[in-house]
């Protein structure tokens, strides 16, 4: 496949999947049609890149449905000023559309192998505004906070508490909550007073947060 077929295919993902729906924000539409979403996936995947769900990629993870990503950082309302928190970084794919939004962007994941592949694919696409970390996300990364906005993109089994402390006030959170198979996408907004607002958005189904305050899980691995 030659680039101009992986823009095509991305002009049609953003026109059907995107503006298609409920995605409205130019900032965010033209960030998705810049993206190279298949940089971020292995080649058997190529003709499905631009698909309209999540795709696999090492240690049973998933890079999330394009959708799901457009419509949580639209919530999120992002600005060139803005410092962002991602917690799983996976394939980095969203850590890149973050990048184009945002300022700065920093991003957890707890599994070392995906770490090293994201920074390899991020650096291919020449994204610098980004630092990433292996560790339990669900604890933030209280070095650099606090974030004016933060996502998470694993389901949590409860609101983890380090990432509204570590939230800006005013900021924004967007998380899937819920049972492990099924959550809700909320979103959650700090005031300048400092008070927490909360919206439940939609249903979703995301890979379980797994950590200390997290979904344990008996097989996982040992990486941090
Ligand atoms: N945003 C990613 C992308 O664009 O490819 C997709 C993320 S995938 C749906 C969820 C990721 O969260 C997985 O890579 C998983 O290892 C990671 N994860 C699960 N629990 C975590 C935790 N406590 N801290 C950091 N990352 C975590």
């Amino acid at each position: 496949m030659r680039e101009n077929d992986f823009s095509e295919m991305r002009r049609n993902m953003v026109a059907s999947q995107l503006s298609g729906r409920d995605i409205r924000d130019k900032t965010v539409l033209d960030a998705f049609e810049k993206v190279p979403r298949h940089e971020f996936i292995d080649a058997k995947f190529y003709k499905d890149a631009y698909s309209d769900f999540p795709l696999p990629i090492e240690n049973e993870q998933t890079v999330s449905q394009p959708y799901i990503v457009a419509l949580m950082v639209q919530l999120l309302d992002i600005k060139k000023s803005d410092k962002a928190l991602e917690i799983g970084t996976g394939s980095g794919y969203e850590t890149a559309i973050l990048a184009e939004l945002a300022g700065e962007v920093f991003s957890v994941e707890r599994l070392k192998d995906l770490t090293e592949k994201a920074k390899l694919a991020l650096k291919k696409t020449g994204y610098k505004n980004i630092t990433l970390k292996t560790g339990d996300g669900m604890l933030g990364w209280e070095e650099f906070a606090p974030f004016d906005k933060i996502i998470v993109s694993a389901g949590a089994e409860t609101m983890p508490g380090p990432l509204t402390r570590q939230l800006k006030s005013p900021g924004k959170l967007v998380l899937p909550v819920g049972p492990r198979i099924r959550q809700k996408i909320l979103l959650v907004e700090k005031t300048g007073k400092g008070e927490i607002l909360e919206k439940e958005i939609c249903d979703c189904m995301f890979v379980p947060l797994i950590g200390r305050y997290g979904w344990k899980d008996s097989n996982a691995r040992k990486d941090i």
